[in-house]
């Protein structure tokens, strides 16, 4: 066997989302891609804003000299200024492109702080339910995850988060709105976070960073203002992408972004830039960055992800499912109605309905359902939904 023995494990635990997509396809072979409904995967079938097509044809259109070439790691000037500009008026704290830095994506720019940050043995404290490659970025640093529970409405036991930061903790790592619940986390709980971090930082000597992985941070509901975690600490990092707000996962798009008051910040950007380049990214994608410099203040049609919200949210709900409305992102994890969320899941793949079981987010007893899905395909779950649920409460 040519894969290590580490790999081997790790594709075992982390397999969920990958064994529904090929079950789906099996699935779908058998039965026709009509008739199964797959709401396992965070892919979005929206298509981008036209203004990406646009912007696309002009480029291709005048490519400008030397666009494709090498450049330096931390990305294009004028990409950076424009996100550091969007950011400013978003935040109205003074951000310039020294702060920014042009990733591969969220998961390039979470495994950019991860090097950049952490040393083998440290640890990186994380909330339940969270995203599943977690684990594996820390790991691909040496670092191991720290796992805090929820409260019923899926925010952090603010008693065990205290508990969970100890001498090793340099990264708190939080995802809001969240995947898998679509739980925004309000300003009040990112202070109760902050209050908490620098109580600790203060008892230990040492100095925790709280990073914000944020890709859905503009598919917010309800007309709701995202709290940024800028306004509450100043050692604070954001990780975000286009994949979800400009629906671009496949062109691997997105930024870093750094307190600009964090007082030794030149020496962390310098020190990702660096990362960037080993972690052999080198730059993020430069047709994408020349892209989305002009694109900063755009973002998909949300009413079309809130309307989708609103449908199945309420239609769950009236089967009986015990859900948290979500605020955002495109995700619904509601409780599943046995203790045994994976036997529920197969139960569901019966009536040909495909979800992830919560334990693959770290929280077992729920299930994850994505919504950014045509219609059809989320009224074509209900039928399903409402068997797996009859199967269970007779
Ligand atoms: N973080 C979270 C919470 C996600 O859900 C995802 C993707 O689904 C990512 C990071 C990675 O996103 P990207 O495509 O920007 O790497």
């Amino acid at each position: 066997m040519g894969v290590s023995r580490k790999i081997d494990d790790f594709m075992t635990q982390g397999s969920w989302i990958r064994k529904m997509f090929e079950e789906g396809i099996s699935l779908k072979a058998k039965y026709g891609s009509e008739n199964v409904f797959d709401l396992s995967l965070g892919n979005p079938v929206m298509q981008p804003p036209t203004e990406f097509f646009d912007t696309l044809k002009s480029i291709a259109k005048n490519p400008l000299d030397g666009m494709h070439r090498y450049m330096p790691n931390a990305g294009l000037d004028h990409t950076r200024s424009a996100v550091a500009e969007q950011l400013s008026f978003e935040t109205n704290i003074g951000f310039t492109k020294e702060s920014i830095l042009m990733t591969c994506g969220a998961g390039g720019a979470l495994n950019v702080i991860m090097k950049t940050l952490l040393d083998p043995g440290d640890e990186v404290v994380i909330f339940a339910p969270y995203f599943v490659e977690y684990n594996f970025y820390a790991d691909n640093h040496g670092a191991s995850c720290c796992v805090v529970p929820p409260d019923d409405n899926f925010l952090p036991d603010m008693a065990a988060f205290k508990e969970s930061i100890n001498s090793k903790t340099r990264l708190v790592l939080i995802n809001s709105p969240n995947n898998p619940t679509g739980v925004l986390y309000p300003a009040e709980t990112l202070r109760e976070i902050s209050d908490i971090m620098s109580e600790r930082e203060k008892e230990l000597g040492t100095e925790i960073f709280l990073v914000s992985d944020e890709p859905y941070r503009k598919l917010l509901f309800d007309n709701q203002e995202y709290p940024h975690v800028f306004q509450f600490t100043k050692r604070s990092i954001v990780a975000t992408s286009h994949s979800k707000d400009l629906a671009l996962p496949g062109e691997r798009i997105g930024f870093i972004a750094v307190h600009p008051d964090y007082e030794e910040s030149d020496q962390l950007i310098n020190g990702m830039v660096f990362s960037n380049r080993i972690l052999g990214f080198v730059n993020a994608p430069a047709l994408m960055q020349h892209i989305v410099a002009s694109l900063q203040s755009v973002t998909v049609d949300v009413t079309q992800y809130q309307a989708k919200r609103d449908f199945l949210y309420n239609a769950l709900s009236d089967i009986g499912y015990d859900v948290v409305k979500p605020d955002g992102a495109f995700y619904m994890f509601p409780k599943s109605p046995i203790n045994d969320d994976v036997a529920f899941v197969d139960k569901l793949k019966e009536f040909k309905v495909l979800a992830v079981p919560g334990m693959g987010f770290g929280l077992a007893g729920h299930f994850r359902l994505s919504y950014c899905l045509e219609d059809w395909a989320i009224e074509g779950a209900l039928s399903g939904l409402r068997l797996a649920f009859a199967f269970y409460s007779e």
